[in-house]
C-alpha cells in the first residue's frame, strides 16, 4: 500500500451496543437533595465488572421511543451517572441522583414512578487504585459521592482514606458506603453560601505529610477540579500520575462531557 492509500484508510469505528431498556423498581428519597432509583431489566450482567467510580449513560427517550431512533429523530439527550451498587442475583442497579433544580436527569429524577422506563448503556472507565498507594485522599461532592463510595469499598487494607465531600448543609450528610465504614470530613457550603467546590479547595490547601505514597481522587464541579489539580501539581509539586481527576458537572453547562480528566 502507498502512503497516498494509507492516509486515507479510516479508523477502525468503535462500535457500541444500543442502550438496553430497564424500568424503575424503586424510588427512595436519601437526603433532602439525592433520590436512589432502582432499575431493573435483562442485559445488566455487564455491570458486574463495574470498576470502583465507573460511570453509565441515562438516555431520555419518549416513553414509546424504539432504538435504534427512526432515521430522522434526533438521538434522544444522555447524561452521565455512576452504577452505584448492582445486584447480580435481583439484577437491580442503584444510581443516585443529585436533585439540583434546573436539569433534565435532575427533573426527571424528581418525578421518578416505579414502572417508569429508561434506555441506559455502560459501564465504562473506572478508577484502578495504584498498587503503591499508602493513602488516598478523596476529594468528592454530592455527585461523586456514589462513585468515592465505589472507591472506598475497593481499597486495599494497606491504604489508608481521608475523605472530603462538600454538600449543601447537614441534612444531606449520607453513609458513603453500607460496607465500609468511613468518616468523611462534612463541608457544608449553605451558612457562607460557598460557591461549589470552594470548601474543597480550602480544605486541600490544609493537608500537610503528603508523602510520595500519596494518591489523589478528585470529582468535583469542573471549574474547582482544575483549581485543585493547579494548586497539587504546580504548587505543592505532586506528580500527576498521583492524581485521578474529573469535572463532574459544569456551571452553566448542559450535559456536560463526560470525559474531562482536566488535561487541559
Ligand atoms: C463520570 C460521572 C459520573 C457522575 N455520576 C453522578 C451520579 O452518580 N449522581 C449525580 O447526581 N450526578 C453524577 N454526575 C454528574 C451529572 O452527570 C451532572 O450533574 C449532569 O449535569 C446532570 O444532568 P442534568 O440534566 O440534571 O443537568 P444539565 O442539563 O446537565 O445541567 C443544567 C444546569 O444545571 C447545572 N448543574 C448540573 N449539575 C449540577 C449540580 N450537581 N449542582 C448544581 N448545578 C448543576 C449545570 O451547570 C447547568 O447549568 C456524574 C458525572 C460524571 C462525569
Amino acid at each position: 500500500m502507498t502512503d497516498a492509500q494509507s492516509a486515507v484508510v479510516p479508523p477502525p469505528r468503535k462500535v457500541r451496543p444500543p442502550p438496553r431498556p430497564v424500568i424503575v423498581e424503586a424510588v427512595e428519597r436519601v437526603t433532602p437533595g439525592v433520590v436512589r432509583v432502582t432499575f431493573t431489566g435483562d442485559n445488566l450482567a455487564s455491570f458486574a465488572q463495574s470498576k470502583p467510580g465507573a460511570h453509565m449513560k441515562l438516555f431520555f427517550a419518549p416513553e414509546d421511543a424504539t432504538w435504534p431512533p427512526a432515521r430522522d429523530a434526533p438521538r434522544p439527550p444522555s447524561r452521565t451517572y455512576t452504577p452505584r451498587r448492582f445486584d447480580a442475583a435481583r439484577s437491580q442497579l442503584e444510581v443516585e441522583f443529585v436533585l439540583h433544580g434546573d436539569g433534565l436527569a435532575s427533573r426527571w429524577s424528581e418525578r421518578a414512578r416505579v414502572g417508569d422506563r429508561m434506555l441506559l448503556n455502560g459501564p465504562g472507565g473506572g478508577y484502578q487504585i495504584p498498587g503503591e498507594a499508602r493513602r488516598l485522599v478523596i476529594v468528592a461532592d454530592e455527585t461523586s459521592m456514589p462513585a468515592a463510595g465505589m472507591v472506598v469499598e475497593a481499597l486495599p487494607q494497606a491504604c489508608r482514606v481521608e475523605i472530603f465531600c462538600e454538600i449543601d448543609n447537614k441534612a444531606e450528610e449520607r453513609t458513603l458506603s453500607p460496607l465500609v465504614a468511613s468518616a468523611p470530613t462534612w463541608l457544608h457550603r449553605a451558612p457562607d453560601r460557598a460557591k461549589p467546590g470552594s470548601l474543597l479547595e480550602t480544605a486541600l490547601e490544609g493537608l500537610t505529610d503528603l508523602t510520595p505514597d500519596t494518591y489523589f481522587w478528585i470529582a468535583c464541579e469542573a471549574g474547582a477540579m482544575r483549581r485543585i489539580r493547579d494548586f497539587l501539581t504546580v504548587r505543592r509539586g505532586i506528580d500527576r500520575a498521583r492524581l485521578h481527576s474529573r469535572g463532574y458537572w459544569k456551571f452553566g453547562e448542559f450535559n456536560y462531557p463526560d470525559h474531562d480528566y482536566g488535561n487541559d
